[in-house]
């Protein structure tokens, strides 16, 4: 292989070019789902305020048939109080009176509850307009945070166009059978193709390489590749 120490050196370059974009992309492909979480939060966040609001049209309902029922109690008076000028007894006259008194007592309770219920909903509704308040801010914070991720995504794209027409560039310069090497290696590694031998050791797997192998890297005749992980070797100088 002619002017191998030049194609190894562009081989390393290519590795950590390679490196970069693979971070960079990671980071943008993170950048979508970075953002579903932040609206799955924000949801979370408004459950709270969803629960209020049953329990605000609970209230309601209960003093509704609280009402119902304090009408139909006023019915029953209005209608023993007729009665009271048909009965023919003292007797039937006392009962009746007494009957009465027992349905006022029973409604006097009923408008208390009413009153208790429409003080229950005032505080369930202060609590509402503070949630409201709160998710507002909420909001407000969201649609920061994503505008944030978003313009880091564009900045990510800007950066990646620039990287990939420098990894064009240096492609070229790098021969065909070796660069295919180098793509498979990268595809099949975990995008780690090249790695320098250091301590005497793979840098890509830890291996211990032995001697012969750190001379044949030296000689830089041939590509050489670790038998453990099938890495391209080489020797940082
Ligand atoms: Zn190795």
């Amino acid at each position: 292989m002619e002017n191998l120490e030049e194609q190894i050196k562009l081989l390393v370059e290519l590795q950590g070019l390679d490196t970069h974009i693979f971070k960079l992309e990671d980071a943008m492909e993170a950048i979508p789902a970075s953002i579903n979480k932040m609206e799955e939060a924000f949801k979370e966040k408004s459950i709270n305020l969803k629960k209020l609001e049953d329990e605000t049209k609970a209230l309601q309902l209960k003093r509704k048939e609280k009402e119902g029922e304090l009408e139909g109690k006023e019915g029953t008076i209005k209608k023993y109080q007729s009665q009271l000028y048909q009965v023919k007894t003292n007797k039937e006259y006392s009962a009746l009176q007494e009957e009465i008194g027992r349905v006022k007592a029973d409604n006097s309770l009923i408008e208390e509850d009413i009153i208790k219920i429409f003080d229950q909903v005032d505080v369930v509704n202060k609590k509402i307009a503070k949630e409201k308040e709160l998710l507002k801010q909420e909001e407000a914070n969201l649609a920061t945070d994503k505008a944030k991720r978003n313009e880091e995504a564009g900045q990510i794209k800007k950066e990646l166009d620039g990287l990939k027409a420098q990894r064009d560039n240096l492609a070229a310069k790098i021969d065909k059978k070796i660069l295919l090497r180098y793509e498979r290696i990268v595809k099949n590694k975990d995008g780690l193709a090249v790695v320098p031998v250091a301590n005497d050791s793979c840098q890509g797997c830890f291996r211990v390489m032995p001697p012969q192998v750190i001379n044949e890297i030296r000689m830089k005749k041939d590509l050489v590749i670790c038998e453990n992980c099938a890495r391209i070797l080489y020797i940082e100088e």
